[in-house]
Parts: C-alpha cells; structure tokens; sequence
C-alpha cells in the first residue's frame, strides 16, 4: 500500500496532529512494497522539511503560490500529487485545515472517505475503520470500498510517531500550477502571539466554564491555574458564546478535539458536545461546585466547591512548592 500523509506545520515547526496521521499511517503497512510518505506543502521549507525527515520520507511541494493553505489550491495540488504518487491513501489529522482541505482533495480525486477516525482493524481483506457520530454517543464502524481512500485521524486517538536515528529521504515535486485557481487572495495575516502552548499541543491544558464570571476571572483562574501548571488554556463553548473567552479555545464537538496528559475542568458541568473534545485526555480533574456535574463521571480526581475560592489558593501553593 502506497500512502500519502499530509503535513501541516505553521512555516518552523511540524504540528504534532501530523505525527499522529503517521502513526495510523504506519500502523497499515508491513511488507517492503508499502511505503508511507510525508506530503509538505508551503514556501520556504527547508527547516520543516528537515525536521519532517526525521519521522518518514518527505515530498515536498513549494512554489510562492502555495505560501499559504488556501483550501481550494492545496487541494488540487494534494490530489495531483495522490495521483501522480499512484497513493492508494490519503491520510491527514483531523484538524479545522485538513475540514476544510482534504475534504475538497477527496471530492477531486472521486474516492471514499472517512474522517475522524478514531481507531482501526484489518478483518480479513478489509479494514474497517471507527468514526464517531451524534457527538461522540454512537460510534460507526465503516469500510470504504472504492479508491484512493481518504482518511482524517483523530491525533488524540493516536500517540505521535516518535522520530527515527535515521534521517529519511527529501524529495521535491514541481506542482503544477497552472490550473491552480486565483480566487482567494490573502492580503493580511495577522498572528496573535501567546506565551501559552497551543491547546492542541499541550500535555496540560486548563479549562474554564459558564462559572467564570468575566474575562478578567478567566484569565486570573484559568490562565493562572495554567501558567503554574505550564499548560493551556480552554474554554467551554458557553464562555465562547458570551464572549468571555476566543473561539481558538474552544473545547468539544464543534472546537477542538483534544486528549492532554492532564485536563483540568473549572466549573464546566461536563455536556455532552465538551465531552466529546476531551474525553480521551490521559487524566481528568474537575471542580464543580455540583457534585452531580456529569463531569465528575469522567474525572479521575473531583472537587465538590467554588472555583473562585479554592483556585486561588491552588495557584498560590503551586508557585510557591
Ligand atoms: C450542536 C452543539 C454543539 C456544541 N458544541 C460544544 C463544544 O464544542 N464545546 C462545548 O463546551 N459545548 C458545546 N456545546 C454546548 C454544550 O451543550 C453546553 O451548553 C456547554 O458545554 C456548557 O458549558 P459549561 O459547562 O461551561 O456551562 P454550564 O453547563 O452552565 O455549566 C457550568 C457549571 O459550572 C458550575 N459552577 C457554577 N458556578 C461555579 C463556581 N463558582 N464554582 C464551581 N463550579 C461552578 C455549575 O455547577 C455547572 O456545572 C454545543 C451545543 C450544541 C447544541
């Protein structure tokens, strides 16, 4: 099996999300005719290129037009490459980038998909593949019949692939661009710098919910709790919709699907659509000052009180231990 794995990188640095597509990659393959290859796309690539190398081959696809991931050019170029590659699979993370990319890729190219897939199995000749629907409550077991096969991974249901001792090969493809569409133009890209690691990267991300009262709270509790934790931040979609907290920092079915070492919940009372993007962290704590919070049914450890009283002191011990 020839496999295709999309690399998305923020112009230095390998997303994380992508080792983890590798790794549900490398998972499918066994014998010397299968390979697995990287799939880098962007300008000015040579420091991801490298670091991409030392985890799989890597076909790099760089031109100026391709400096940003507009959906509608990436896609083509990435369904040129399936098919001149001959890949028999597409794999990406599932991330908002490959929603809005991949799908396209797949709609070109005429194959099957499947995304979100959370985890897999060979019976037989088939591989059947396990999807989450309604939210997380049902999960489908599917098999794509038709090819290529397009398939996003959820990156909190796979470990990263660790980097190898050797360096793998780098190889530049010239992507065609002359059909490439001209539609979009980015004119500005504007960057919000934090001292924060990215919720979706982070061993520790802290939480907090409809008990956070204004943004200064948010950023005192849940900010604090995380810097002494050397974590990130995350929000409940309530805060999101109040406009307490930024949309980036939304966690559950419709934010961002992620599974930290360490998840800490703060008056967040557990919804279905929030657990849905955290349920598969290594190790959950809640405060609530509800015991019957459904969140405290996911939590390993819980604390029945006010976040506005016991966080505080949290951080205050944390700092100074
Ligand atoms: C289609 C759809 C998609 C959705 N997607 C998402 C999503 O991606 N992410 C998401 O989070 N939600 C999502 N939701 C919303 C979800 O259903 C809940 O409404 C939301 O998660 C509730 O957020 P919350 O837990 O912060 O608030 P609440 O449910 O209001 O809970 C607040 C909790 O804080 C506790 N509390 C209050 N004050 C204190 C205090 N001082 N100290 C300690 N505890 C306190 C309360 O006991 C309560 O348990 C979605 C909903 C729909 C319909």
């Amino acid at each position: 099996m020839n496999i295709l794995v999309y690399l998305e990188h923020d112009g230095s640095e390998v997303k994380k999300a992508s080792l983890s597509a590798l790794s549900f990659a490398q998972a499918l393959t066994h014998g010397p005719d299968d390979s697995v290859r990287f799939l880098l796309i962007g300008e000015n690539l040579d420091k991801v290129a490298s670091q991409a190398a030392k985890y799989a081959p890597t076909l790099v696809l760089e031109a100026m037009e391709l400096a940003h991931p507009i959906a509608e050019r990436y896609a083509l170029v990435i369904a040129d490459a399936v098919e001149s590659q001959q890949a028999d699979m597409l794999v990406a993370a599932s991330t908002s980038q490959a929603k809005d990319i991949i799908s396209r890729s797949a709609a070109l190219l005429g194959g099957a998909m499947a995304s979100d897939v959370v985890a897999h199995a060979r019976v037989g000749e088939e591989l059947q593949l396990d999807r989450p629907i309604y939210a997380g409550a049902v999960i489908a077991t599917v098999v794509l019949k038709g090819s290529p096969q397009i398939i996003t991974v959820q990156a909190s249901a796979y470990e990263a692939s660790p980097p190898s001792d050797s360096t793998f090969a780098v190889t530049p493809l010239s992507p065609n661009l002359d059909n490439v569409p001209q539609r979009v133009q980015i004119i500005d890209v504007e960057t919000k710098r934090s001292s924060r690691p990215d919720v979706t990267e982070a061993d520790v991300v802290v939480s907090g919910g409809r008990a956070l009262r204004t943004s200064e709270d948010f950023e005192q509790l849940v900010g604090g709790l995380a810097d002494a934790l050397h974590g990130a931040t995350g929000s409940s979609r309530a805060l999101v919709d109040g406009g307490i907290t930024p949309n980036e920092l939304q966690v559950g079915q419709t934010g961002k699907i992620i599974a930290p070492e360490v998840y800490v919940a703060l008056g967040i009372s557990g919804a279905v659509q929030h657990l849905a993007g955290m349920k598969n962290s290594k190790t959950v704590i809640a405060i609530n000052n509800d015991s019957e919070a459904p969140i405290f049914e996911e939590a390993d450890y819980g604390l029945v009180g006010d976040v506005y009283a016991i966080v505080p002191d949290l951080i205050e011990q944390l700092n100074s231990g």
